[in-house]
């Protein structure tokens, strides 16, 4: 009998052994292909030598000094890069343990920041309901999937939620994306309104909306009308990249297709494309200074922050994006599992939209493409095309996300940036027989 505490404990799941390029391999034998990089993490692939080699060496130097007394050498080199590459602005790097900690540290940097600057009345977080923030208290919160927040509801903090730009359903006969994008950003000022602007410290969102929607990427302009509401009433904008961020939507950082920068960053997954666990919250020398010049100490630490192994690793991680170009290969393999999706499923009975950038695609699965009606949750559709998938040797990420307060179904697809043309036929005939198997 195992004693390892599973996720689900209905499932007994087979011992991943061996990990080669873009396939895990189990204890039997069976290679599976990894397209959804396990939630979108693993961007280089398995079985990745340089980063491997780096984890290594640092090791042999030192593996940890706690961030109390010692700074390292690949934490000030990782910090160092993610600033010469990100938005104009972010020049200070907060390095994590993963995508909760990362939002859970921005939530309370962006708190700190109000208090520290003479704004102790801000304190009122909006987010949006089409959202995943990570699973602990304050992250889970701040996002918006009804199923993950249900039984934890007494013990989250009051949060605003605002509607989703989510273009499928929500854009209006006749109206041109950028007039939807203008319209669905407006809903953020409104709630400010309700609530009194003078109480909010910020906005968070997911510039690509991942776990909860399946790869929704914004309509044109939204994020720079976010951005001059943000400014106009003095709040913070808080994105969260943790899954579509380190070149995972076709850009480095996936703002930057937007051309908006924020005042706080969190990025994780692909940072450490697996190899270790690391995030990292990157923020505005303004707020960097109002902690440095008021109480010179960020109220927020957890032991591992900083792990030297784990930059390491970062370093390794963001050195093979840029040195391999493999963030304009994203981009690259990214139409071309678009197109062969398209050519797959663009016709199909019960997909209702194909969508996404980059290696960060998402079908939407409905019951009806005319009314976009979802299938009846008791179906449990995702989990069907799921388990049908991993039997047929695909890795994918099919998800009952939240489609304007239910339950809706969606495959989500992340695979890694090395994939190839033929691995991406592979993927798309594995889908499609999953998706048989799984509506069947
Ligand atoms: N933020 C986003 C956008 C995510 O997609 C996730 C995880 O899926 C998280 C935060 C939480 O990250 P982690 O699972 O590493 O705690």
């Amino acid at each position: 009998m195992s004693h390892v505490f599973p996720r689900h404990t209905a499932l007994a799941p087979p011992v991943a052994v061996g990990g080669e390029g873009c396939y895990l391999i189990d204890a039997a034998g069976k290679r599976y292909l990894d397209a959804s990089g396990g939630a979108a993490v693993s961007c280089l692939g398995h079985g990745d030598r340089a980063v491997i080699d780096a984890i290594k060496a640092q090791l042999d130097r030192v593996a940890f000094a706690h961030t109390g007394f010692f700074t390292s050498e690949p934490a000030e080199a990782l910090a160092d890069l993610l600033v010469a590459q990100a938005p104009e602005g972010l020049d200070r790097v907060y390095l994590v343990s993963g995508g909760s900690e990362a939002a859970e540290a921005a939530i309370k940097l962006a708190r700190q920041y109000m208090v520290e600057s003479g704004q102790p009345g801000r304190s009122r977080l909006i987010a949006r309901r089409q959202s995943y923030h990570g699973n602990t208290l304050g992250a889970l919160s701040a996002g918006g999937n009804a199923w993950r927040r249900e039984q934890f509801g007494p013990l989250l903090l009051d949060v605003s939620h605002i509607a989703p730009c989510y273009a499928y359903r929500h854009r209006e006969d006749g109206e041109s994306p950028e007039a939807y994008g203008r319209r669905a950003a407006d809903a953020l000022e409104e709630e400010l309104l309700r609530v009194g602007p003078e109480t909010v410290m910020a906005f968070m969102a997911e510039p690509v909306v991942g776990a909860t929607a399946g790869a929704v990427p914004p309509a044109p302009g939204y994020f720079r009308r976010i951005r001059e509401i943000c400014d106009r009433y003095g709040i913070l904008l808080i994105l969260d990249e943790v899954m579509c961020g380190m070149g995972r939507t076709g850009t480095l950082f996936a703002c930057e297709q937007d051309g908006v920068s924020p005042d706080i960053l969190c990025i994780a997954k692909g940072l450490g494309a697996g190899y270790q666990p690391i995030g990292a919250m990157m923020c505005s020398g303004q707020i960097y200074d109002a902690i440095r010049d008021g109480s010179g100490f960020f109220q927020h630490g957890h032991t591992y922050i900083g792990h030297p192994a784990a930059a390491a690793a970062g370093h390794a991680v963001v050195s093979a994006l840029l040195e391999r170009d493999l963030v304009a290969r994203s981009a690259a393999q990214g139409d071309r599992l678009r197109d062969a999706l398209e050519a797959r499923f663009g016709q199909h009975a019960h997909v209702g939209d194909i969508r996404g950038r980059g290696l960060f695609l998402g079908l939407e699965l409905v019951s009806d493409r005319a009314t976009k009606a979802p299938f009846d949750p008791a179906r449990k559709l995702a989990a069907r095309i799921k388990s049908a998938a991993f039997e047929a040797g695909l890795i994918c990420y099919p998800m009952s996300g939240t489609i304007d307060g239910r339950l809706g179904d969606h495959v989500l697809l992340a695979p890694p940036f090395i994939i190839d043309d033929a691995q991406i036929d592979e993927l798309v005939d594995k889908l499609d027989t999953a998706m048989d198997r799984g509506l069947a």
